[in-house]
């Protein structure tokens, strides 16, 4: 969602005459994109503010936009007196207001619901992946998350205005669509004449644009995975075989008092339909470690659905207290160092998963996606279906970015591969 936030700043202030640089200390104006999901990332926030007041010039108009804004409100001018704006994510179309008085301090932290999508300029560039909000905000209160606090209880867009947006990248440069949403399976709009549009509607519409080659959508709430969205893995060839739908735990005692659908089988039920129509998707998950009341015993069934489902290219973490949640008052908080120690178990076995698949695909042929140069500019990156990375000898001829790679070789970061010619 930050990605996407990002590219419709940069688009809306191209509008405005303005270009990007890399240079904070030549910058105009600086503004910071900012998550608020982990104490740890709201921390990186603050120091990185005191480092760019230091490099930035005189004359820089300078705030903060996202999660932590919408969290500090007015609080973030006391802690940093240069700030010139602090706009919440459903506020950031504001930001132009601030161009025309940049004498002025801007605050707006209000959850706008869907106007910034109304009023946010389309892109006349998109890259070869394109990144589109189908809802904003959670009603689903789990009880570690500040998501429903920063980003407000769930809206869904209206299902033509998605569609413009995904035609709309489609002609401008786009060969992959991922449907965003803090909750994207959650996806329902019921049009004037009372037709209800699920996020498989959405999928549909999005396969018959011929531009469209790859479909994914991210992230998905285990119970909203409804019987007409999973037939969709069968059906539709451009809906890619990877599904990040979280799990966070594999004891029902941690998911009750996580407020997180707790039938473990239910779960299971649903990546065996998953797998039933489409024999080869691949599951990923995100998991928490050291929730509150968390026993070793608890932990132990984490590691063992870890094992069970074989989920792959999975994010783990050590939970951490956030600002207006009941679990950061919940007793029984777990200390860093047990976190620490059952963070690095979960890991090595997401580790050893993640090798498994890859060393899988060894031999295979893919239909991957061009991400770009690596490091080196010796070589290019891809992305296969699963959204491993694929990496190949850069070729001296001109390739076209949806490429067909025989896999030749695997370790647990990535995979290697060359194009195959017809
Ligand atoms: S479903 Fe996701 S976004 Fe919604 S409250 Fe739970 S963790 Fe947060």
């Amino acid at each position: 969602m930050n990605v996407y936030d990002g590219q419709r700043i940069a688009a809306m202030l191209e509008k405005h005459g303005l270009s990007q640089t890399n240079d904070v200390s030549d910058a105009d104006i600086i503004i910071l994109n900012t998550c608020s999901v982990r104490e740890k990332a709201t921390n990186k926030v603050y120091s990185a503010l005191g480092r760019i007041r230091r490099a930035k010039k005189a004359s820089a108009i300078f705030g903060i936009v996202g999660c932590v804004a919408r969290e500090s409100g007015s609080d973030a001018f006391k802690r940093i007196p240069e700030l010139n704006f602090v706009l919440g994510p459903q506020s950031y179309h504001k930001l132009p207001d601030i161009l025309k008085n940049p004498d002025t301090k801007l605050l707006n932290i209000d959850l706008g619901g869907l106007e910034k999508f109304d009023e946010l300029p389309q892109m006349t560039k998109t890259p070869t992946v394109a990144y589109i909000p189908v809802q904003e905000g959670c009603n689903h209160c789990c009880t570690y998350c500040i998501v429903p606090y920063t980003r407000g209880r769930e809206l869904s867009r209206p299902f033509n205005d998605v569609i413009k947006d995904t035609i709309n990248a489609a002609k401008t440069g786009a060969i992959e669509i991922c449907f965003l949403g803090q909750n994207v399976n959650g996806y329902k709009y019921t049009d004037e004449n009372g037709k209800l549009y699920r996020l498989s509607d959405l999928i549909k519409e999005a396969a018959k644009l011929p531009e469209i080659q790859r479909i994914r959508f991210t992230s998905s709430y285990p119970t909203e995975m409804t019987d007409d969205l999973i037939e969709m893995f069968g059906i539709e060839d451009k809906l890619l075989p990877f599904l990040n739908m979280p799990i966070q735990s594999g004891s029902p005692r941690i998911l009750k008092k996580m407020n997180r659908p707790d039938d473990i089988e239910n779960y299971k039920n649903i990546v065996k339909k998953l797998k039933s129509v489409r024999p080869d998707i691949q599951i990923s998950s995100d998991f928490i470690v050291g929730f509150p009341d968390e026993t070793d015993e608890d932990f132990e069934q984490t590691l063992n659905v870890a094992r069970e489902i074989k989920y792959i290219n999975s994010y783990s973490f050590k939970y951490s207290p956030r600002p207006h949640t009941a679990a950061a008052i919940m007793p029984n908080q777990i200390s860093e160092q047990i976190k620490s120690v059952r963070l690095q178990k979960l890991d090595s076995q997401l580790n050893e998963n993640q090798r498994e698949f890859n060393m899988s695909c060894i031999g295979k042929e893919m239909l991957c996606l061009l991400e770009g140069d690596d490091k080196t500019g010796r070589h290019l990156v891809f992305r296969t279906p699963y959204m491993q990375q694929c990496i190949i000898e850069k070729p001296d001829y001109e390739i076209s970015p949806l490429q067909k790679i025989k896999i030749t070789d695997a370790n647990k970061a990535s995979l290697r591969g060359e194009i195959k010619l017809k």
